[in-house]
């Protein structure tokens, strides 16, 4: 037996497995009294206490469903396999963990630095709270930028590796080496790539945040967010969802854990659609720019093939003219949805300017290249082909 071979079992033996693996036995439920091997959605608002309560896995009381819920503790079980990471705590939104982690890291007089192209409200989030003493730093999303705004007040470092909405590819190694030597908090959303292309953890992070309403869930029916990392940091954060009230729903737990199941299938489909439709943009004479690292002559190509198993599905790419033409697009449009949003099955179109990014102020945005012909395309699991002729068509109106 050769040695690849030998390691892979020694490895499988001690409970490692690969990520379509552990997507879908991540979690691992047997009913005695059914024989049933999917887990029911616990709906159950508490939980039986005589005396002191039954504990989770991670140690806390099982009481009450604002607390711990089964069906999201099997889901947590999942990501964090799929994160490489000790635990993991699932949110009501993506917001609803970005903004645990900012009031549990964050107090008076620190500074928290942050690119200036990230998801707008998680921006907005670290600027408002400067009503409380917490000052913002806002970074270019390059490693030397991020690294030359660190300084002695800076508390966490929030970036996103693959940016939202231009796709630019930031070297979280050169970070992490900073963050480390000053014991600052790096914390990524990896809400773009996933755990399937990234693991911000394995990578130097200390937290991996993602948007589960996006690829982890992948149906574009629930909305959801989950944090990753240490036991130690995961029950800190814990204590504040507790005490915000931010936990995942137990249906759209269940929904996320039978979405995550194809996590891997899907992204390999959204990829392979959306290195189609990129290379079907670069040759439109309506398109002037296409930003898509997947394709070889993206600036930032080398670095995530580098970091990245897969480039994911999101392509960014501008049109020629402006506002109009932009909406023109988003009118015309037959199957692909004008919507925000990104990771489903659909392919949705967001025109970032009036979105995602419409909180990134105008002199920032440009800076950034999130201009007013700029699009965000989320690559579906249709046949492309059939987007592909979606976008022709719009472009014939422009
Ligand atoms: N992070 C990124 C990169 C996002 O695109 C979004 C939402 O679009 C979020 C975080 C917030 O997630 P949610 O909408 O689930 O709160």
């Amino acid at each position: 037996m050769g040695i690849f071979k030998r390691v892979f079992i020694f490895l499988y033996g001690i409970g490692l497995k690969l990520d379509n693996t552990d997507s879908i036995h991540g979690h691992e439920y047997f009913d005695e009294a059914t024989g049933a091997f999917i887990p029911p959605i616990f709906l159950s608002s508490m939980f039986e206490q005589r005396g002191p309560a039954k504990k989770s896995e991670r140690g806390v009381d099982l009481k009450y469903s604002r607390e711990e819920n089964p069906t999201v503790m099997a889901l947590e079980k999942v990501i964090s396999k799929l994160e490489g990471s000790e635990d993991s705590l699932c949110f009501n939104s993506g917001m609803a963990g970005i903004s645990s982690v900012y009031l549990h890291y964050l107090k008076a007089g620190d500074n928290i630095v942050i690119t200036s192209e990230a998801y707008g409200t998680s921006i907005k989030l670290a600027e408002d709270l400067a009503k409380f003493g917490v000052h913002t730093k806002k970074a270019y999303p390059s490693a030397d930028d991020i690294v030359s705004k660190i300084d002695s007040e800076t508390a966490i470092v929030f970036i996103e590796v693959m940016t939202n909405p231009t796709l630019k590819v930031i070297d979280i190694k050169q970070v992490s080496e900073r963050t480390r030597k000053s014991g600052i908090k790096l914390i990524v959303d990896n809400t773009f790539l996933s755990p399937y292309n990234f693991k911000p953890i394995k990578n130097g992070a200390d937290l991996s945040l993602e948007s589960l309403t996006k690829y982890i869930s992948g149906h574009n029916d629930i909305i959801g967010g989950s944090v990753s990392g240490s036991r130690k940091n995961m029950l800190d954060i814990w204590e504040w969802r507790r005490m915000l009230g931010t936990i995942l729903n137990p249906f759209s737990a269940y929904l996320a854990l039978r979405g995550v199941k194809t996590l891997g299938v899907r992204m390999e489909r959204h990829q392979e659609n959306a290195l189609k439709v990129a290379k079907y943009l670069a040759s439109s004479s309506k398109v002037t720019d296409v930003m898509y690292p997947g394709l070889e002559n993206n600036s930032y190509h080398n670095i995530a093939k580098r970091m990245f198993r897969g480039f994911g599905g999101v392509v960014s790419f501008r049109i020629k003219g402006g506002r109009d033409e932009s909406i023109r697009v988003l009118k015309s449009l037959s199957l692909i949805k004008p919507s925000p949003s990104l990771g489903g099955t659909e392919s949705i179109m967001t025109y970032p300017v009036l979105s995602a990014s419409s909180s990134i102020n105008k002199m920032d945005r440009e800076k950034l290249g999130i201009t007013d012909s700029l699009l965000r395309l989320s690559v579906g699991l249709e046949d492309a082909e059939d987007i592909i002729s979606d976008l022709e068509n719009a472009f014939s109106k422009i």
